[in-house]
């Protein structure tokens, strides 16, 4: 990821993750946020790949516009799941079409239930370290993958989990972004184990994922869509804050959730970490708002 290592305002350089809108409204919405962050000037972008292709055309038309219209530098997620390899092949030669050379390479979930049997498309790829490998005999791509810093829930255990993540890296990824979490201590633990599994590998950027939380209902059900966990003592003080009425108090989370992303952002920042990667779930308030307190928002200056 040639970006990480340029100049950049703030302590570390920082990126954000969008998903492709469902429609116009949102699509404005993702647009308006798009122009806020690209005058703070993030090291990349991302834009998510819906499961079985479901997003297949606004992802890459997206992504197109954001190549062409902005100065961002824009990331394509590809998942393998769903598609032959024959589809693969013309996706990722969509995205050069496009202008586009970063690629984050996933196997993808099961449309429907995330945390179902994962079933292989007969002409298509088993693992992402495959779809790799695929996309870098097709050209000058710049590939990412993922890492899991609670282990992916699919390994048998963290060794394993270790293991594959490190051929990924192997395959040619250059770098990978892990999963959002909540205790940094799994993601240091993490780092330790490529590190250890393999020094050169683990040379290569882990990008942390982040979430600052905005709604408790919304985060119980991505960490549990996603087969990871919200730790006990922080969804307790997520509780506490969203009350016990019918509705919960939206700023009273966010409050804590904007305290957590930062405090968790800044141990990161202390512990080097080469970027902070935002899920920003198309909006550019929470996200802003933890760079700011971290010093890292050029427009807040
Ligand atoms: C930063 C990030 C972005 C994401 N973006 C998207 C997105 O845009 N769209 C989407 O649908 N999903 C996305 N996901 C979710 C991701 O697709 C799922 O978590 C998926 O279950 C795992 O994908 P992977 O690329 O890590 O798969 P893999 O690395 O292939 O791993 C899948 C499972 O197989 C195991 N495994 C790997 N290699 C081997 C091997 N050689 N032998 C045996 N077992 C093996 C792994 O331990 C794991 O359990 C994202 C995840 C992250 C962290």
């Amino acid at each position: 990821m040639q970006r990480l290592a340029e100049p950049h305002p703030g302590p570390v350089p920082f990126s954000v993750e969008f998903y492709p809108p469902r429609d116009e409204q949102a699509e404005a919405r993702l647009w308006r946020a798009v122009r806020i962050f690209e005058r703070m000037g993030p090291a990349f972008v991302s834009m998510t790949y819906g499961a079985g292709g479901s997003t297949r055309d606004r992802t890459l038309r997206i992504v197109g516009q954001l190549a062409r219209e902005t100065t961002l530098l824009p990331v394509a997620h590809l998942t393998a799941v769903g598609h032959s390899v024959d589809e693969l092949r013309a996706m990722v030669g969509g995205f050069a079409d496009q202008g586009i050379t970063n690629i984050l390479a996933l196997r993808g979930d099961p449309p429907g239930d995330p945390l179902g049997e994962w079933i292989k498309h007969p002409d298509g790829l088993e693992y992402a370290e495959q779809l790799v490998r695929l996309v870098q005999e097709l050209g000058d791509f710049n590939v990412g993958v993922a890492s899991f810093p609670e282990g992916h829930h699919r390994a048998p255990d963290l060794d394993h989990d270790t293991r594959y993540l490190v051929s990924k890296l192997r395959a040619g990824a250059q770098y990978s972004i892990t999963q959002m979490f909540f205790d940094v201590d799994d993601f240091l633990r993490l780092r330790d184990r490529v590190v250890a599994a393999d020094p050169e590998q683990g040379a290569k950027p882990l990008i942390p994922g982040i979430m600052p939380i905005t709604s408790l209902a919304s985060v119980r059900r991505m960490v549990e869509l996603s087969g990871s966990v919200l730790p006990a003592n922080i969804d307790k003080r997520l509780a506490a804050a969203a009350g016990g009425g019918p509705d919960e108090d939206r700023e009273a989370v966010r409050a804590v959730g904007i305290d957590l992303a930062t405090q968790m952002a800044q141990r990161l920042i202390a512990e080097g970490v080469p970027c902070l990667h935002f899920c920003s779930l198309n909006f550019a308030k929470a996200t802003s708002e933890v760079l700011e307190r971290l010093g890292m928002n050029v427009m807040a200056a």
